[in-house]
């Protein structure tokens, strides 16, 4: 029986994209070869990888004068890639969860970090909204969407500085307005690919501004010059990641996929909202589309364990909340089916008339 995949990352891919990877891992593209045991600077991957660069492209619609790259490291090498190029002399961080905070740990190491505003007090259960960006800054930096929190922010800004976003976890959820941002990455395995790749959309002009010596691997320029092959690229996610964009398009592109994901998120958010044993972690406002936290009522708190087991029964996985929210998180990523979404809403409905 194949499992509502609720798992917060790596997760949820289209049915067809994992049927279409594993066809290349036998024999790609009918050559004989599988696609693990060919050249990357190969014709057949070179397709690839230029297929993929160019639906992200189209799908965003991201503007000329921006780079797509494919690099390795995960969001987490981001966190020092980005200072490591943009910061000179000071940056601004908003604090919306962990990762953000990780990012702006990081970026102490580069320069000074301003951290405009933070929801840490409130164990990151809202976005702050009311905050000054300083006009000196190098750049402003924000995670789109808290994966760990079930908080996200929708609204592409108009930011007087260079705007950086971890969008590791909504990635072509949505429609970006891309020409807001300068550089926007990410780890792949939430929304998009497995495991190994990272998506950077970076606007070439705001690179080559810092003084200091930047190591070769770890300068965008490098990528951008070398079309994300100056070294071996992860050949096999990016393979996958091109799938996804293909069905991404299949679909409709952006405004459907939007679409699927309010519905889902709508399901879920009122289902929780109607339902006398669950409660909501994330303010109304602030809610995500794509990691839906919520725990057991107090009076209920220790019913948790049961209905964690009911959906495991029901073929339901991944719904244990992080760590540090508690109860449960409902993942509902691009391929997640409405179905799955549906089957726990049900289980939530059982679960509430049986006690
Ligand atoms: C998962 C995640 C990361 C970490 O990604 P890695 O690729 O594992 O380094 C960073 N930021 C956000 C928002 C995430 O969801």
């Amino acid at each position: 029986m194949k499992k509502h995949n609720f798992n917060a990352g790596p997760s949820v891919l289209p049915r067809p994209v994992i049927e279409k990877t594993a066809d290349a891992v036998l024999d790609f593209n009918g050559g004989g070869l599988s696609i693990l045991e060919i050249s990357h600077r190969s014709k057949d991957f070179q397709a690839v990888i230029d297929e993929a660069v160019a639906l992200f492209k189209e799908l965003l619609e991201i503007p000329d004068g921006y780079s797509v790259l494919f690099l390795g490291g995960g969001a987490s090498l981001q966190f020092c890639m980005v200072p490591y190029n943009l910061l000179e002399t000071r940056a601004a961080y908003l604090n919306t969860g962990t990762w953000a905070n990780k990012a702006q740990k990081e970026a102490k190491a580069f320069g000074e970090v301003v951290e405009v505003a933070s929801s840490k007090e409130a164990n990151y259960t809202f976005v702050p909204k009311d905050y000054t960006i300083p006009q000196d800054a190098d750049y402003f930096h924000l995670t789109t969407n808290n994966t760990i929190f079930g908080t996200e922010i929708r609204t592409d800004i108009d930011c007087p500085v260079t705007l950086v976003a971890d969008m590791s976890s909504d990635i072509l959820s949505r429609p970006v307005d891309v020409s807001k941002y300068g550089l926007i990455y990410g780890g792949a395995q939430k929304n998009l690919a497995p495991a190994g790749v990272t998506f950077v959309i970076v606007k070439d002009e705001i690179l080559g501004k810092v003084s200091r010596h930047i190591p070769t691997m770890l300068d965008y320029r490098t990528h951008i010059k070398d079309g994300s092959m100056f070294n071996t690229p992860p050949v096999l996610p990016i393979y996958t990641a091109m799938e996804t964009l293909r069905w991404l398009k299949s679909i409709g592109g952006m405004k459907q996929m939007e679409q699927l994901n309010i519905a889902k998120a709508q399901l879920l958010y009122d289902e929780i909202d109607r339902n006398r044993l669950f409660v909501g972690t994330a303010k109304v406002e602030d809610r995500s589309r794509m990691n839906i936290c919520f725990v057991m009522k107090p009076e209920y708190a220790e019913l948790e364990a049961d209905f964690l087991k009911l959906t495991t029964e029901r073929g339901m996985v991944g719904l244990k909340g992080h760590r540090s929210v508690g109860g449960f998180r409902a993942s509902t990523y691009n391929a997640l089916p409405i179905e799955s979404v549906q089957a726990l809403v049900e289980a939530m409905r059982d679960f509430e008339k049986a006690h």
